[in-house]
């Protein structure tokens, strides 16, 4: 009995929360359950950890750690209520970088007290120089991302200055820990030389790559984590730092992959800055476009035996979900098979259309993952392409020089026809034109996402 109100025993509760919650968040119907249950394990090590802890502890800490954790609630509960889905990316941003920091902080405050100790000064210094990259590397992505710093900033070389600058931080932690140094300056230099690694770290990498790179420092904030939580021998800190750490590696190289772009293309290169709408050198693709309207794009729809829905960035802009839906549910009456294409990389993060479309309850069966659905356009009778670009566009497959070139993409070039729902002619996130809008089986069906969409559902509704 008396084990049950230990710390260890909630720390393990704790520790099979995380675990579980992690492997429910693998599937939309499943999600969100499992992020209350790590949630709830979270909460519970906080206070576990509060009440049960054996040492001495002065009564302010009590009133600072509660007023720390009210202030930090309702924040953060505040932000989370009222961020739109587009946003979300930035969102983890900033929360990510808070975890750098208390991991950098962590160091800063445990310094003295372990001087003498090597393993400890170890670990201590790697969660400082890691937590801190992480702090600031997040909080210049989150600047990125929301458009305050929308120009690029490269120094001279700066891939030989920023390798520099990292190796002499790391030989400067590894000075403190074999010397012993219990200089209080030098922390705090190492802590201010890592906090600017971070920000010329990401500063030169494309704003539109940011997804990755915070998935990216989002592991070195688990990694940070972990060894905080392998100083105070605390196991809910160091299996929660290690969950984060090898989720965010595998996420990272999961959207590498998905891109067909290995990681230190994104890390060294400037995909993502317009660069390549920008340079009018680069061959744009020619053609006469045919327009479409939502009546005859419902007359299309409405004779087809099978349709296939691809949704992207566009969708989640225009706030479609809800009305793509309910377009779904009318073909449906009619006898139309659909089924929506899901490409691992639509939107702007991992699994963003899968949690759009859960929003408006889809049937997860008719989600088709990439791989199983390309072999199906070839029967398909017609294609509705709703705000997505890049992750269509042919040019992944015919043309060396672009620079999507590899990426896999949906084959919708060999459905038998194609209606092309987006705004303008405007290029997607990679810059680039899309041939895919020129070819003879396409139809442009121009205007906002939500409004065109709610015009051809009342098109059908009328046939
Ligand atoms: P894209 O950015 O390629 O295209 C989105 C299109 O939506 C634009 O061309 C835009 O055209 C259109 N659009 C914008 N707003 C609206 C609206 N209100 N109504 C209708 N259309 C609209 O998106 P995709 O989803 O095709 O591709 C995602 C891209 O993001 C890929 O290149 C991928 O590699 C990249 N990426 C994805 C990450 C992820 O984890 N998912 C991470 C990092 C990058 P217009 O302005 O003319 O309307």
């Amino acid at each position: 009995m008396e084990y049950i109100f230990s710390l260890e025993f909630i720390y393990l509760i704790a520790s099979v929360t995380y675990i579980l919650g992690l492997k429910m968040l693998g599937h939309p119907e499943t999600a969100r359950r499992g992020n209350l249950i790590a949630a709830f394990g979270m909460t519970l090590a906080i206070i576990g950890t509060i009440f049960l802890y054996q040492g001495e502890v002065p009564d302010l800490i009590y009133y600072l750690i509660g007023t720390a954790i009210l202030i930090g609630t309702v924040i953060g509960w505040g932000i989370a209520k009222k961020v739109g889905m587009t946003k979300m990316p930035e969102l983890v941003s900033l929360f990510n970088g808070m975890g750098g920091a208390s991991a950098a902080i962590i160091g800063l405050i445990e310094f003295e007290h372990y001087v003498g100790d090597q393993l400890s000064v170890l670990t201590i210094i790697a969660g400082l120089i890691i937590g801190s990259i992480s702090f600031s590397g997040s909080m210049i992505a989150w600047a990125k991302l929301n458009g305050t710093l929308n120009k690029p900033l490269r120094l001279p070389a700066y891939n030989i200055t920023n390798n520099i600058i990292l190796l002499a931080i790391l030989a400067f932690g590894a000075y403190m820990v074999t010397t012993g140094n219990d200089s209080q300056l030098y922390i705090y230099l190492l802590f201010f030389a890592a906090l600017t690694y971070g920000v010329l770290f990401v500063m030169p990498i494309g704003g539109a790559d940011m997804p990755v790179v915070i998935s990216l420092l989002n592991s070195f904030t688990g990694l940070a984590a972990a060894f905080g939580g392998f100083l105070y021998g605390n196991m809910v800190m160091l299996t929660g730092g290690i969950l984060v750490g090898s989720a965010g590696t595998i996420l990272t190289f999961a959207m590498c992959n998905a891109m067909n772009r290995p990681l230190s293309a994104v890390i060294f290169g400037a995909f993502g800055e317009g660069s390549v709408a920008a340079d009018p050198s680069k061959k744009a693709a020619q053609g006469n476009i045919k327009k479409t309207t939502p009546s005859d794009a419902a007359i299309l729809l409405n004779y087809a035996s099978k349709v296939i829905i691809v949704p992207g960035y566009g969708l989640a802009v225009a706030q479609a979900q809800h009305v793509i839906h309910e377009l779904e549910l009318i073909l449906e009456k009619k006898g139309v098979e659909v089924k929506y294409a899901i490409h691992p990389v639509a939107g702007r993060m991992p699994g963003h259309m899968n949690v759009l479309l859960a929003e408006t309850n889809v049937d997860y069966d008719k989600l088709v993952e990439m791989e199983d659905i390309n072999s199906d356009f070839q029967n398909t009778d017609a294609v509705l392409v709703v705000g997505a670009n890049d992750v269509v566009n042919p040019a992944a497959h015919n043309d060396p020089s672009s620079p999507i070139y590899g990426m896999p993409i949906l084959e919708v070039e060999n459905a038998k026809s194609i209606i092309i729902n987006k705004r303008s002619m405007n290029p997607g996130y990679a810059g680039i034109e899309n041939e895919l809008f020129f070819n003879q089986k396409t139809s442009m069906l121009f205007g906002d996402a939500k409004d065109v969409l709610t015009k051809l559902v009342q098109e059908l509704k009328n046939m």
